[in-house]
C-alpha cells in the first residue's frame, strides 16, 4: 500500500485469510467435515463430491447431532464443544478442538448443515454463506448431521485459481479417504465421487476388511500380519510378502497414535529391511500402526501438517527394524543358509 498506513482489517476480511489457513483445498474440507462426525460418535459417514469437492460435497453421519441452542454458533470462529479451556486442549481425546473448521468453511462457501439431535422429533436446517447464517427452519431427517458445502471458494478467486484439476483434487481426496477408513475401521465408510461408488467400508473394525475395501484383494492377499511390541511402543498392522511389491511407495501407510502421519525415518527403515530381498525400484507395501507416549513425538498441531518427529530417532528406528526382520522370520520369507 502507498501511504503506509497501519488499518485493521474488516472482521470479513480476517475470517477470509484465517480461513485460507484452515482449508486451503477441498481435501481439507472433507477431512474436517469426516472428523467432527467422528469425534460426534458415528458409526456410519457418507461422503459424496462433485468434481473434486470443487463443486459439491456432502458429508452425512448418523453421530449425536448438534444443540439446537447452539446452532447460531455453529459457523462462528472459536466456537466449540469440545474444549472450555487451555488445560483440556492436552486432555482432549477429540481430533478437533479449534472451534475452526465449520467457521473457515463457512466463509468461503454456501452451506447447509441439517441436524437431528438425539431425543427431538424434527430437525433443523441451518443455510449460510460466505460465513453469515441465512436461515434456520424445522427439517424431516435422520438422526444425526448432514453438511453440504457448495462453490468452494466462489468469493476468493485467488484461492479458486490456486486449485488442482477435478481430477488432481479429487484424487487428493480419495486418498484421504483411504487414511480415514484404514484409521477407523470401526466406522462404516461409503464415499463416492461422481456419483460413482468409491469404496465402502463394513465397519465391523477390521482392518483387513477396510484394507479390501479401500485398495483391494490383492493387497490384502499380498500381504501379513505384523505386531511387536517394546517397553512403551507398539508396532501393529500389515506388511508385503517379498513376492508382493509395488512401483512406487504411494502404499506404505503409517499411523501413529490412530492419526495418518508422513515420515521419512520409518520409511528410510522399511526401505533398509526390505532391501535385501527386492528387485531395483520394487517397494513393499505396508499398513502400520505405531503407538508411541505423546510426550515422545511432536506432531504440527497445524491441521494441515502431517509431517512427525520422534524425540528418539534412534530408538524407533531399531524398534521398526527388528519388529520387521522378526515378522520376516516368523512368515519364513527368509531365504534359508543351507550348510552343506
Ligand atoms: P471443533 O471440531 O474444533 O470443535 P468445528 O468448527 O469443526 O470445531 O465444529 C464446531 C462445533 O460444531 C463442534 O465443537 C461440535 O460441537 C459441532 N459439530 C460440528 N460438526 C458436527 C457433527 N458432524 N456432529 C455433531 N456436532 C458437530
Ligand atoms: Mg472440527
Amino acid at each position: 500500500m502507498e501511504d503506509n498506513r497501519i488499518l485493521k482489517l474488516d472482521e470479513r476480511t480476517a475470517s477470509k485469510i484465517a480461513a485460507g489457513e484452515v482449508v486451503e483445498r477441498p481435501a481439507m474440507v472433507i477431512k474436517e467435515l469426516v472428523e467432527n462426525a467422528i469425534d460426534a460418535g458415528a458409526t456410519e459417514i457418507i461422503v459424496d463430491i462433485k468434481k473434486g469437492g470443487k463443486s459439491y460435497i456432502k458429508v452425512s453421519d448418523n453421530g449425536r447431532g448438534i444443540n439446537y441452542e447452539d446452532l447460531s454458533l455453529v459457523f462462528e470462529r472459536h466456537a466449540t464443544s469440545k474444549i472450555r479451556s487451555i488445560e483440556d486442549l492436552y486432555a482432549t481425546a477429540s481430533l478437533g478442538f479449534r472451534g475452526e473448521a465449520l467457521a473457515s468453511i463457512c466463509a468461503v462457501s454456501t452451506v447447509e448443515l441439517i441436524t437431528l439431535r438425539e431425543g427431538e422429533n424434527s430437525g433443523r436446517k441451518v443455510q449460510a454463506a460466505g460465513g453469515t447464517i441465512q436461515k434456520i427452519s424445522e427439517v424431516g431427517t435422520s438422526k444425526g448431521t448432514t453438511i453440504i458445502v457448495n462453490d468452494l471458494f466462489y468469493n476468493t478467486p485467488a484461492r479458486l485459481k490456486f486449485l488442482k484439476s477435478d481430477m488432481a483434487e479429487g484424487r487428493s481426496i480419495t486418498e484421504l479417504m483411504g487414511f480415514l477408513a484404514l484409521s477407523h475401521p470401526e466406522v462404516t465408510i461409503k464415499y463416492s465421487s461422481d456419483d460413482k461408488m468409491i469404496f465402502h467400508t463394513q465397519g465391523k473394525g477390521s482392518l483387513v476388511n477396510a484394507i479390501f475395501a479401500v485398495f483391494d484383494q490383492n493387497m490384502v492377499k499380498g500381504m501379513y500380519e505384523i505386531s511387536d511390541r517394546q517397553d512403551k511402543l507398539q508396532l501393529n498392522g500389515f506388511i508385503s510378502r517379498f513376492d508382493y511389491t509395488k512401483g512406487t511407495r504411494a502404499q506404505q501407510l503409517l499411523f501413529v497414535n490412530g492419526r495418518y502421519v508422513k515420515s521419512d525415518l520409518i520409511k528410510e527403515v522399511i526401505h533398509m529391511a526390505y532391501k535385501p530381498y527386492m528387485m531395483n525400484n520394487r517397494f513393499p507395501a505396508c499398513v502400520l500402526f505405531l503407538e508411541i507416549p505423546p510426550s515422545e513425538i511432536d506432531v504440527n498441531i497445524h491441521p494441515a501438517k502431517t509431517e512427525i518427529k520422534f524425540h528418539d530417532d534412534g530408538l524407533i528406528k531399531q524398534f521398526v527394524f527388528s519388529a520387521l526382520k522378526k515378522a520376516f522370520n516368523l512368515y519364513d520369507q527368509v531365504p534359508k543358509v543351507t550348510f552343506k
